[in-house]
C-alpha cells in the first residue's frame, strides 16, 4: 500500500503544539523534555525540541501544552461493547459459567442497545487516551437489526480509528457448544453476514477509519467448518482475523475431548495461525504453543483484567515477547525492542 502523498504547503491547516513533554515511541524511544509537534492536514508534519519552526502557514490553533504530556494515541486491541450493559451481572462466575448465565440477556439485544454500549465503551476508552479501537461482536440474534451498523456509526461518531471484528457462534448445545441454541447463527448465515459486512464497511484504504475483521468467538462455539471457511473468507477478501485462543483451562479440556488436541494445534489445523491473526487471551501457553505463535507471526491480545476478573490464570507475556510474538500490550510498561505495536491490554469486560 502506498502511503499518501505529503500535503500541499500551501493549502492545508496546520495546528502546532507547543511546550510539551514529548514521548514518540519511536523505535529509538526517543523524548523530548519540552518540544513542539506541528499537524499539517491529518499528518504529524515536523516533531522536535524547542519551538515550532518560524513562518509556517495556515496556522489555524496553536496549542500552549505546558505542563502536559504528549503520546500516541493508545490501541485497544480486544473488546466486546456490548457487554457494557451487562457489567453488574454474574459477577461471581468463572467464563463458562458467565458465558452460559448471560448469553439468554445478550439474545435479546438490539441495533439500539448496541449502539448505547458502543458509545458509553469509546467514551470511555477516549477518556483514556485511545483513539483506534475494535469491538469483537459476535451476538446477532434474528431480528435485533443492523447491530454492525450501529456500531460503526458509534465509532465513526466518535471519532476514534475503529476495527468491526465481525464474530459469530454456530456451535450450539446440541452440537456440544456453550451458547443455547436461540443464541447462534448458521454456518451459511453467519458467513454470508460476514462477507457482507467486509464489502459494506471495510476500507482499505492507507487512512481508513473503519476496517471489518472476520472473528469467529471461539472454539467451544464455533464449529470446525466455520473456523475454517472464515480463515479462508478472511484471506479471499484480504482481512485480518481474530477469535479467542487458550483463555481458560476449561476451554484446553474442551478443545481436547473435541478435537483430540490442545487450542493451539486445533488453531493451526483450521487456517489460524499466521501474521493477518490476532488472538484474545493466550492465557493457557505451553512452550511450544508459544513458539507455534512466534515463528507463524500470529499476534496476541494481552487481557490482563478480564483474565483477573474469570480467574483465567496469568498470560506468559514475558515469554512471549521473548519469542517474538507481538502482543497487544500497555504503554506503561518499558517496551521491549521486539515489540512491534504501542496499544493497552484490553477486555475491559469479560469476554
Ligand atoms: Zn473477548
Amino acid at each position: 500500500m502506498a502511503a499518501p502523498a505529503t500535503p500541499d504547503s500551501g493549502a492545508v491547516e496546520r495546528i502546532v503544539i507547543e511546550n510539551a513533554a514529548i514521548a514518540t515511541v519511536d523505535a529509538q524511544d526517543t523524548e523530548y523534555a519540552s518540544g513542539h509537534i506541528v499537524v499539517a492536514g491529518n499528518r504529524i508534519e515536523s516533531i522536535g525540541a524547542g519551538r515550532a519552526p518560524e513562518g509556517l502557514a495556515n496556522v489555524v490553533r496553536r496549542v500552549d501544552a505546558t505542563g502536559h504530556l504528549v503520546t500516541p494515541g493508545l490501541i485497544n486491541t480486544h473488546h466486546h461493547f456490548y457487554q457494557w450493559i451487562t457489567r453488574g451481572l454474574a459477577t461471581d462466575h468463572n467464563l463458562f459459567n458467565w458465558l452460559v448465565a448471560l448469553y439468554p440477556t445478550w439474545a435479546r439485544i438490539d441495533e439500539q442497545m448496541t449502539y448505547a454500549a458502543a458509545q458509553g465503551s469509546l467514551g470511555m476508552m477516549a477518556r483514556g487516551g485511545v483513539t483506534t479501537a475494535m469491538d469483537h461482536h459476535y451476538v446477532f440474534p434474528k431480528g435485533s437489526g443492523d447491530l454492525s451498523g450501529s456500531i460503526i456509526r458509534a465509532a465513526s461518531e466518535m471519532g476514534v480509528r475503529f476495527t468491526l471484528a465481525r464474530g459469530s457462534m454456530d456451535r450450539s448445545e446440541k452440537d456440544g457448544g456453550l451458547p443455547p441454541d436461540f443464541a447462534v447463527e448458521t454456518l451459511e448465515g453467519a458467513l454470508a453476514a460476514t462477507e457482507e459486512t467486509v464489502k459494506k464497511h471495510h476500507d482499505a484504504s492507507f487512512d481508513a477509519m473503519t476496517q471489518v475483521a472476520v472473528a469467529p468467538c471461539s472454539p467451544f462455539s464455533v464449529s470446525t467448518e466455520l473456523m475454517k471457511q472464515g480463515a479462508e473468507l478472511a484471506r479471499r477478501l484480504g482481512v485480518r482475523l481474530h477469535t479467542h485462543g487458550s483463555e481458560t483451562v476449561e476451554e484446553e479440556k474442551f478443545c481436547h475431548e473435541l478435537f483430540g488436541m490442545g487450542p493451539t494445534d486445533y488453531f493451526e489445523s483450521t487456517g489460524w495461525l499466521g501474521d493477518d491473526v490476532w488472538m484474545a487471551h493466550c492465557v493457557h501457553m505451553n512452550d511450544s504453543d508459544i513458539a507455534a505463535f512466534a515463528r507463524t507471526g500470529t499476534g496476541v491480545a494481552h487481557c490482563p483484567s478480564s483474565n483477573a476478573r474469570l480467574a483465567a490464570g496469568i498470560a506468559r507475556v514475558p515469554d512471549m515477547l521473548k519469542a517474538g510474538v507481538p502482543v497487544g500490550r500497555s504503554a506503561s510498561t518499558a517496551p521491549p525492542p521486539t515489540s512491534p505495536a504501542n496499544s493497552t491490554p484490553s477486555c475491559a469486560t469479560p469476554c
